[in-house]
């Protein structure tokens, strides 16, 4: 079998198009403007670029985007005051905290400061909480860009067997409770697991988000299987620098059924769902419907 290859870009391209699309709408019928606040703490030069890119995108599809670039330095307490006074604007309906913040500021801390109803990354406790309990949350964007492209490929994913190698908060247990929220068999793997290839080649849908250099190999897939290759590793090959995900994407696109590739796959798909659930909070916050097709 030759994988259909999964494509993250163009994916990306329509959610951001039926974002613009929504935003539009809001403005002409009800003169709401969405609007993301991106919070920056320090130099960091891949968080830059990532800043950088989220607030373009963000006007792009006709929102409103504010930039708050602290300095290395900045206290606790200036940050809290800062959310705080982001909390209670109007104009903004989504705040982002770009992570990893320095070292002297509890993560923790700042991230459970947000509004939930604001906090667009989904990682308030709050948010964790709806979401484990099957309630209205605030999704993680790169589990909700997972699960658009899985559900757009299969429609309805009940029953499936799923393996989600990886346990992080950001991406292998949000990811889970989304499989789960969709009916799946759901098994978390991770550094522990044992007979991890057994595992994976029982698998319907795999979500490979590790943070390892191709570690799953093609033997390990379910002929027909489809694979979400959230891994972003940077390596050395033939003299040049490449991104490369946690799935070996060449022996596994010979046995599954589609596959994510890296670069081109799930890594757009984040941003776009930034500014998705941007638009999902704006929704809620003017107790208007939530946007089709672009929630979990
Ligand atoms: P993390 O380091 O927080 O978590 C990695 C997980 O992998 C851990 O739970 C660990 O138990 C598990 N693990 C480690 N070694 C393992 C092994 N040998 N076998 C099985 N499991 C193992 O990483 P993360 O933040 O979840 O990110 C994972 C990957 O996804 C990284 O490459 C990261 O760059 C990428 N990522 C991509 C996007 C995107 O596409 N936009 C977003 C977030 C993360």
């Amino acid at each position: 079998m030759v994988a259909q290859v999964i494509d993250g870009k163009a994916f990306a391209a329509k959610v951001r198009a039926q974002v613009a699309d929504k935003v539009a709408k809001l403005k002409e019928e009800h003169g709401i403007t969405p609007g993301l606040a991106v919070v920056l703490v320090g130099e960091d030069p891949a968080s830059q670029v990532y800043v950088r890119s989220k607030g373009k995108q963000t006007v792009e599809v006709g929102m409103n985007s504010y930039e708050h670039k602290l300095d290395a330095e900045t206290s606790e307490q200036d940050l809290l005051a800062l959310i705080d006074k982001l909390n209670n604007d109007p104009a903004v309906h989504g705040i982002l905290v770009q992570l990893p913040l320095p070292k002297h500021l509890n993560e923790d801390l700042v991230i459970n400061a947000i509004n939930p109803a604001k906090d667009v990354d989904g990682f308030h406790i709050s948010n964790v909480g709806l979401l484990a309990t099957g309630q209205k949350a605030m999704v993680p964007c790169t589990p909700l860009g997972c699960l658009m492209m899985l559900r757009d490929q299969h429609g309805s994913l009940s029953g499936m067997d799923a393996v989600v190698i990886g346990r992080s908060n950001i991406v292998g247990k949000p990811m889970a409770q989304l499989l789960l929220g969709d009916s799946c068999t759901v098994t978390i793997a991770h550094s522990r697991t044992r007979n991890l290839p057994d595992v994976v080649r029982r698998a319907d849908i795999v979500v490979a988000a590790v943070g390892r250099p191709e570690m799953v190999p093609g033997d390990w897939i379910k002929e027909g299987a489809t694979v979400i290759d959230v891994g972003i590793n940077r390596i050395e090959r033939d003299g040049k620098t490449r991104l490369v995900g946690d799935v070996d994407y060449a022996s596994a696109a010979e046995r599954a059924g589609a596959i994510t590739p890296v670069p081109g796959g799930v890594g757009p798909m984040t941003i776009a769902c930034l500014l998705a659930n941007t638009l999902t909070a704006c929704c809620r916050a003017n107790g208007l419907p939530e946007p089709e097709g672009l929630t979990a």
